[in-house]
């Protein structure tokens, strides 16, 4: 089973020579999500890779073009390849109009199943085969949603504890679907195994729920569009700095961190790892367009 962010593109704004317009597709096993595909999205997925046909969901953070532009060409390639399962799209509900333009953009032999679940509010949230996906209102210059997913806990059986009870072969399994076997319950013979947890938040300045949807999360996706020289300009217009998600990502306990959306105003991406570093003792990833980046292993306690 894999668990991994595949990085399809990485510039705020405007494609460089070297960054595709924003794209994220998560693999969680079987549910793959594909985020804020920007221009271009589609033949980044070639580049990588990658196909449409496993994508489950597509979660849109806003109707900026950087982040959204993709979306024609990803529903009407879904629609050649005849996808044949539905394929749910996540966006804010006040950019409906949007939404519907783009969904429509031009003429194609349209019969996939797109299955429109906008986000409004703050309690979205929508059971998928990887756990529970929500979103929380960012603070953009439009309205703008991080998303986050979390699995729920699950238990892993102990070899000792199982021997230490003379359970093995069928009684295992059959331990594991009733909850217990005769004297022995399951938390007698497994631990719990926590869920892993992955959020994704793009276009916002601090505000409160960058740090929920962050919080305690193995793999935080999170925009670095300016370094600390402009960074009354980022509060200013929505954005965050290197230092500004780093710090986010200390505060709240995540494991891993992905910086990513860069602003092409500056020559050396080298400056934003040096500005996230001082605050911020775990692993940090400088995205890059086509990079593969897994989830952190599960610690040894789980
Ligand atoms: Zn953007
Ligand atoms: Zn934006």
């Amino acid at each position: 089973m894999t668990r991994e962010v595949a990085v399809l593109g990485t510039a705020s704004q405007v494609p460089t020579r070297h960054r595709n317009h924003n794209g994220y597709l998560l693999r969680f096993d079987d549910e793959v999500i594909l985020f804020d595909p920007g221009e271009g999205t589609q033949r980044q997925m070639l580049m990588a890779g990658l196909a449409v046909s496993p994508i489950t969901r597509i979660c849109i953070t806003h109707f900026h073009g950087d982040h959204s532009l993709g979306l024609p060409g990803i529903l009407q390639r879904i629609s050649l390849d005849k996808v044949p399962h539905p394929v749910a799209v996540h966006y804010p509900a006040q950019g409906q109009e949007f939404y519907d333009r783009l969904r429509h953009a031009t003429s194609y032999w349209d019969n996939a199943d797109i299955v429109p679940a906008p986000v409004a509010g703050a309690t979205f949230a929508a059971e998928t085969s990887a756990g529970r996906l929500t979103a929380l209102p960012l603070w953009h210059s439009l309205p703008t949603y991080g998303y986050r997913l979390t699995e729920p806990d699950g238990r892993r059986m102990v070899p000792a504890l199982l021997a230490e009870h003379h359970i093995d072969g069928p009684a295992v399994g059959e331990l594991q679907r009733a909850g217990r076997l005769g004297d022995v319950t399951l938390d007698q013979v497994s631990v719990i195994r926590p869920g892993q947890s992955f959020a994704f938040v793009m276009d916002t300045g601090l505000c409160d729920n960058v740090y929920a949807l962050a919080e305690g999360v193995d793999l935080l996706v999170i925009e670095s569009t300016f370094l600390n020289e402009d960074k009354s300009m980022a509060e200013m217009v929505g954005h965050l700095t290197a230092a500004q998600a780093a710090a986010v990502a200390r505060e709240s306990g995540v494991r891993k961190l992905v910086l990513s959306h860069f602003s092409q105003r500056y020559q050396d991406a080298s400056r934003f790892l040096d500005e996230a570093r001082p605050e911020f003792a775990g692993e940090i990833v400088l995205a890059e367009d086509l990079m593969r980046v897994p989830f952190p292993a599960r610690t040894s306690s789980e």
